[in-house]
C-alpha cells in the first residue's frame, strides 16, 4: 500500500512508480497542498452517516481523505491509466467504490439508491474544468438527491456562480446556480496547489441544495429557456434576444407586452434582471395563453 498522498512528494513518487502522462483532455491538475484538501473536506460537512461521491479521483489524493471522514465514497474516473493507480492507492479503504467511467453516463441518483438507501449524498470534487457546467447542471436538472456539492472550480466560474444582476460575470450559470442552491465561496486557490500548475486561478466552491427553490415559478424548464434566450446574445435587448430565440416561439408583441407588464423599460437587457424577475416574466408570458412555447 501506498503511504497518503497529498504531499508533492508522494505524489511524484506514484507518477514515476507508473510512468503516468498527465492528459489534457481529461483536465488533469492533482492537489498537492494539504491545507487545501483539509479546507474541503471541513467545508463539505462529511460525516460518517455520509456517502461521497467523487468526480475524478485522480490518483486518489482526495479519496483517501474522503473515505476517512465519510461512511462511504464513490469515485468516478474517466481514464483507464489512473484504475491501477487508484486500485494500489486506496487499497487499505475498504469504504470506497471504484468506478471506471464518464460521470455524465453515470447514473447518480441510481449510485445513491444501490448504496444509500437512495438518500441524499455530497458532491466532493476537484472537477476537470473542461465540463464544469455540464456536471453541475446535470445533478440539479437531473433531480440528484444531493445535500451539497463541494467542488475546486475556476476562480472565474466560482464569480459567475455566485453574481447578481450588474455584473459581467452574471449569466445563465449564475441563475441556475442560484435557483437550485446557496453558493459559499470556501478558499481562493492558486496554481501552485496543482501538478501540473493550471494557467488560471481556481477556487472552491460548496452548493448547499434548498429544499425549496427561493422564487416560484410555474414552469422551471421555460424559465431558463428564457434565461438562456436572454443571455445567448448579451448586446440585445431582452425583447429582441426572447423574440429571435429558436428555443421559443412568443410573438415579438406578447413578450412586449409582458415587459411593460413587469413596469421594465422595452429596451430592457435580459442582465440587468434578477432570478425573481425572470420568474415573473416567465409566469406573465404563460398567463397570456400562450401554448406554443
Ligand atoms: N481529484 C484529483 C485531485 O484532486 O488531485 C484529480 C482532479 S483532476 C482536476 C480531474 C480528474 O477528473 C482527473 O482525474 C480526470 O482524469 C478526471 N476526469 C476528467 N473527465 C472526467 C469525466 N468525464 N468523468 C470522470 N472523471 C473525469
Amino acid at each position: 500500500m501506498e503511504s497518503r498522498l497529498g504531499n508533492p512528494k508522494n505524489t511524484i513518487e506514484i507518477i514515476k512508480k507508473y510512468d503516468f502522462v498527465f492528459q489534457k483532455k481529461f483536465g488533469q491538475n492533482f492537489l498537492i497542498d494539504t491545507r487545501v484538501l483539509d479546507k474541503i473536506i471541513a467545508a463539505a460537512e462529511i460525516t460518517k452517516e455520509d456517502m461521497v461521491v467523487e468526480i475524478g479521483p485522480g490518483i486518489g489524493t482526495m479519496t483517501q481523505y474522503l473515505a476517512e471522514a465519510a461512511g462511504c465514497v464513490a469515485a468516478v474516473e474517466i481514464d483507464s491509466n489512473l484504475i491501477p493507480i487508484l486500485k494500489d492507492t486506496l487499497q487499505a479503504y475498504k469504504n470506497v467504490i471504484l468506478i471506471h467511467n464518464d460521470i455524465l453516463k453515470v447514473d447518480i441518483a441510481g449510485l445513491a439508491r444501490k448504496y444509500n438507501q437512495g438518500r441524499s449524498i455530497k458532491v466532493v470534487a476537484n472537477l476537470p474544468y473542461y465540463i464544469t457546467t455540464p456536471i453541475i447542471m446535470g445533478l440539479f436538472e437531473k433531480n440528484v438527491p444531493v445535500q451539497n456539492i463541494t467542488v475546486m472550480v475556476q476562480k472565474e466560474v466560482a464569480d459567475r456562480m455566485q453574481t447578481g444582476p450588474g455584473s459581467k460575470d452574471y449569466g445563465a450559470l449564475s441563475l441556475a446556480v442560484q435557483y437550485y442552491a446557496s453558493p459559499y465561496l470556501v478558499a481562493n486557490v492558486p496554481p501552485n496547489c496543482f501538478l501540473p500548475r493550471p494557467k488560471v486561478g481556481s477556487a472552491v466552491i460548496r452548493l448547499t441544495r434548498y429544499a425549496e427553490p427561493p422564487v416560484q415559478v410555474q414552469d422551471p424548464a421555460l424559465m431558463f429557456r428564457l434565461i438562456r434566450a436572454s443571455f445567448s446574445q448579451r448586446r440585445k435587448t431582452l425583447l429582441n434576444g426572447l423574440s429571435h430565440s429558436a428555443e421559443l416561439s412568443f410573438e415579438k408583441e406578447q413578450i412586449a407586452a409582458a415587459i411593460a407588464n413587469l413596469g421594465l423599460p422595452p429596451a430592457v437587457r435580459g442582465e440587468t434582471l434578477s432570478l425573481e424577475q425572470f420568474a415573473r416574466l416567465c409566469d406573465t408570458l404563460l398567463q397570456k395563453g400562450n401554448v406554443s412555447c
